[in-house]
């Protein structure tokens, strides 16, 4: 076998002339220093540059599984959100050798770097695209499932908004998970963060994590005249920062995302590039894993992951060993999907495939948690001068208007920076809840009533493109059931791991989530009405001025309502029958196996669900490395 190559030797190389004076080319394998970040300036060239090239990857060469070891420390599996953030802190110590397993390709494409470039990765080849099955609660429709198949996950085709939830949402966790408390956590949210800001908040942010949160580069005028509106009309505050806990979350204001100088911030263009370089890191891309395997050592009943199969990109199937453990960081389908492949589930659930049983744990794949959500929209008075305010005028006019673009690369400003939801708030259906029930976000342009439906057709079939003669101009606001009560669950369909999972959502089938949506609708509509929309505002499209009842309004509900995002919770962490795996993420019934993502949130925190991710793999970090110190102190221990 080839010796190793180290994982990002090779810098990124630009083949346009205009360029290859920013940026140097090399394809040596020579081990190189970490690697400084191009100027903001030089990185959105990049971007622009290249649309479907490789030059705009984080990663521009990762390693055939040919000319990489077999053994490693510790192996990776997903290289999203989670993935990202462990390949970086378990690589800081230069003798653990790291292996990243990623299915998806490197982070190449321009539309995952430019903000308002969001609508075109859905459906694309950077998304999973899973179709859930018919809906019970929701007219027995499928629902797309959009899902990262790329390096950064599904944060790098994410809408960038930046949220950790609130304290309630941590003391929740820690009465079956201890030592995941508000202030278990609050510190590897700050190590996480660097907090951009103008504005300097200490207490709350932090600022120097890897990971770049921003203000916004550009407020859309319909934004602002939301924020006020809300005030107006439903007495909801102006909340200047919602992630900081000593003020809540209640109120109106605009969002802060995950952006650095206006373009897109992942897990792999922050956590995945300050490794690169790293000679103890190797990434591998194309590569699906589609098993763990076990060993049963003498004298122990309790089965040991000690490697993983996967099918590398060429098509060959390839055996990798891990000495220390295997961390699990598929996502939320990915990771219970492969769990009970590898015999890891509900027993009786596995015998129906034919699966050996390695471990009986019944937790794993249920507790499916999601943000459902519901659209108000309103078309424009004067569809001609909106046009200048609606963000998908400016999707269908990206890389066509000259100016539009010069601010972005020469700026990091202007509509392209912007991730179309870009003001919102949070608020309480019933005063008397600890926290609130209800997320509303602001989206300036027209939105079908279940826009996951149509953005997945413009993406695929362009038709947002063939059809904007027709598309109105306007606005919408969306509500989402913030701290969903609803339960679904996941199940195998076969044994092979490139058929998706069996996706029982089960929206809104408690009662509870329903009731804060209707509230929702309403708001939203009250909102919208209110004068300071005036300017903007025209008929009501949806769900449209006849449905009023609250009969009506559900039945919309039932009809369009349509996934937020955030899906998490198929392998639950905490103690007890619940649980799949316990509070230091060790999977149950198993030794040398964690999963370290956000399939172990017992409950969503009210909010997206990606900062809450990444404080996990900060903390899974600390967790594996202080299980690493204590293992070889038990070795030096029976050795002496
Ligand atoms: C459209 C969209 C919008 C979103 N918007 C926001 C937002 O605005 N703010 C926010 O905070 N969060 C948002 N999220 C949610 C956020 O992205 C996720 O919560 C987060 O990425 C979950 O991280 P994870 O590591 O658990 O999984 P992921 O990030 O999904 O990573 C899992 C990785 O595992 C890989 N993988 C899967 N199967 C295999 C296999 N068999 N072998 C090898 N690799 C495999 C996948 O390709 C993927 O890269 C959004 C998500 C989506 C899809």
């Amino acid at each position: 076998m080839a010796s190793p190559c180290p994982a990002f030797a090779t810098p990124i190389a630009v083949p346009r002339s205009t360029l290859t004076s920013l940026i140097s080319s090399s394809s040596s394998c020579t081990p190189r220093p970490v690697r400084t970040p191009a100027p903001p300036t030089h990185r959105r060239l990049i971007h622009m540059a290249a649309p479907a090239g490789t030059v705009a990857s984080t990663f521009r060469r990762t390693v055939p599984s040919s000319e990489a070891a077999t053994t490693y420390d510790y192996i990776i599996v997903g290289g999203g959100a989670a993935g990202c953030v462990l390949a970086n802190r378990l690589t800081e110590d230069p003798s653990t050798r790291v292996l990243l397993l990623e299915a998806g390709k490197p982070d190449d494409s321009f539309y995952l770097h430019v903000p308002l470039g969001f609508p075109y990765l859905l459906g694309s080849p950077n998304d999973w695209a899973f179709v859930t099955e018919p809906e019970p609660n929701l007219a027995n429709r499928r629902l797309y499932f959009p899902r990262g198949k790329v390096l950064g996950g599904s944060h790098a085709i994410s809408v960038m908004l930046y949220h950790r939830g609130h304290p309630a949402d941590y003391t929740a966790w820690a009465e079956s998970a201890p030592g995941w408390a508000p202030q278990d956590v609050l510190p590897y949210f700050l190590k996480s963060e660097s907090q951009q800001s103008a504005v300097p908040n200490q207490d709350a942010h932090g600022y120097e994590g890897p990971l770049a949160v921003s203000d916004l580069a550009r407020l859309n005028p319909m934004s602002k005249a939301f924020i006020k509106a809300a005030h107006n009309a439903a007495g909801l505050n102006h909340n200047p920062d919602f992630n900081d806990w000593a003020t809540g979350q209640d109120g109106v204001g605009p969002f802060q995302v995950t952006q650095r100088d206006g373009s897109r911030e992942s897990p792999a263009t922050s956590y995945l590039r300050a490794a690169k370089g790293r000679r103890n890191l190797t990434v591998m891309t194309g590569a699906v894993v589609e098993r763990i395997l076990f060993e049963n050592p003498a004298g122990s009943s309790t089965p040991v992951a000690t490697a993983v199969s996967f099918i590398d990109s060429k098509g060959t199937r390839v055996r990798m060993s891990a000495s220390r453990e295997i961390l699990l960081c598929g996502g939320v389908y990915a990771t219970p999907q492969l769990l009970m492949l590898s015999g890891v589930g509900p027993a009786e659930h596995l015998r129906s495939h034919g699966i050996e049983i390695v471990a009986d744990v019944p937790a794993v794949g249920q507790n499916l948690q999601d943000h459902a959500a519901a659209m108000v929209s309103f078309e424009s008075q004067n569809p001609e001068k909106d046009k200048a305010n609606s963000s998908v005028y400016y999707t269908e006019r990206t890389g066509k208007n000259i100016g539009t673009l010069l601010n972005y690369v020469f700026r990091g400003k202007g509509p392209l920076t912007s991730p179309m939801c870009e003001a919102g708030g949070f608020a309480k259906t019933d005063p008397s809840m600890d926290a609130c029930d209800l997320q509303l976000r602001f989206i300036p342009f027209v939105s079908e009533p279940d826009p996951y439906h149509s953005l997945a057709d413009f993406a695929t079939a362009g038709s947002y493109l063939q059809n904007r003669a027709n598309r109105p101009t306007g606005f919408t606001i969306q509500s989402v059931a913030a701290r969903p009560k609803s339960r679904g669950h996941v199940q195998l369909r076969s044994t092979d791991v490139r058929d998706s999972m069996s996706i029982h959502g089960n929206w809104i089938s408690n009662d509870a989530d329903l009731k804060t949506l209707v509230h929702g609708v309403k708001l939203c509509r009250t909102i919208g009405n209110d004068d300071s929309m005036k300017e903007f505002r025209g008929r009501e499209l949806y769900p449209g001025g006849e449905k009023v009842s609250d009969a009506d309004i559900e039945a919309y509900i039932r009809d369009t309502c349509h996934t937020a995002n955030a899906m998490v919770g198929t392998c639950r962490m905490g103690i007890g029958e619940q649980a799949a795996v316990d509070p230091a993420l060790q999977v149950k019934g198993v030794a040398r196996l964690r999963v370290v993502d956000s399939s172990v949130m017992p409950t969503l925190p009210g909010g997206q669900s990606g900062a809450p991710t990444m404080m996990i793999a900060e903390k899974g970090a600390d967790l594996i490395r202080a299980a690493a110190r204590q293992a070889d102190a038990a070795t030096v221990g029976a050795a002496a």
